[in-house]
This record gives C-alpha cells, structure tokens and sequence, in this order.
C-alpha cells in the first residue's frame, strides 16, 4: 500500500514545465497534467486560429500558458486527496501516517497488530 503511496507521491506534475510545454505548443501542458482531450482539441484549434484571427490566437494562447500552470495545481490536488484518502489518522494525534504504521511518527501511539476487521 505504501508503494502505492509513493508512486502517487512521485507523479505530481511541476506547474513551470506545464506552462513551459503550453509556450512551446498550446496543448501540451494540458496532456503532460493528464488532461488528454483538452490537450488535443486545443493544439489544432489554436493553430487554426492563428491564419483566421491572429490577436485571438496570441490571447488565447497566453491564457493557455497561464492555465496549463494552475492546471498542474490542480492536478496536485486531486493527486495529495488521492494521498490522504490512503492514509490513515492516528487516533492520538490526527495526523495522516502510512497504512501500514505500527507506531505513529509523530506521537509514538502504538497501534494493534490485528489487521482491521470489515463488517461484511
Ligand atoms: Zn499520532
């Protein structure tokens, strides 16, 4: 379960290379945070609309740079409830610590070694 936690921990998504990628090519911010359909409708329609209105485009696009930086905050966040909702509380201090803990980091309260028993 840990694993899985660290895995998740490892895939939060860096807001600058977000906004970088959307600079370079609008859209591609959005498909590095994940956002795969947004990042493909936007890439032609942008291009597009540079040979039609070109103002629009460039406005457009400076706004995709912006969202493409909080898309990664978005991300972020879905990703650290992800993170939480797999952690559990100790029961002495509230704090979130691993599913696996026996002993909680931050207070030392030890916890049973029989596995939580679900109601079926
Ligand atoms: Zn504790």
């Amino acid at each position: 379960m840990s694993e899985t936690i660290e895995k998740l921990k490892g895939k939060s998504k860096s807001g600058s290379l977000a906004a970088g990628l959307n600079i370079l090519l609008p859209g591609v911010g959005y498909l590095y945070c994940g956002r795969v359909i947004l990042g493909i409708i936007v890439l032609p329609f942008v291009i597009g609309l540079i040979y039609v209105q070109p103002y629009a485009a460039i406005t457009i696009w400076i706004v995709l740079i912006i969202d493409g930086f909080l898309a990664a905050g978005r991300y972020n966040k879905k990703l650290e409830a992800k993170i939480n909702a797999a952690m559990k509380t100790c029961p002495q201090c509230a704090e979130k610590i691993m599913p696996e803990a026996k002993v909680c980091k931050h207070c030392a309260y030890k916890f049973d070694s029989t596995p939580e028993t679900k109601s079926a």
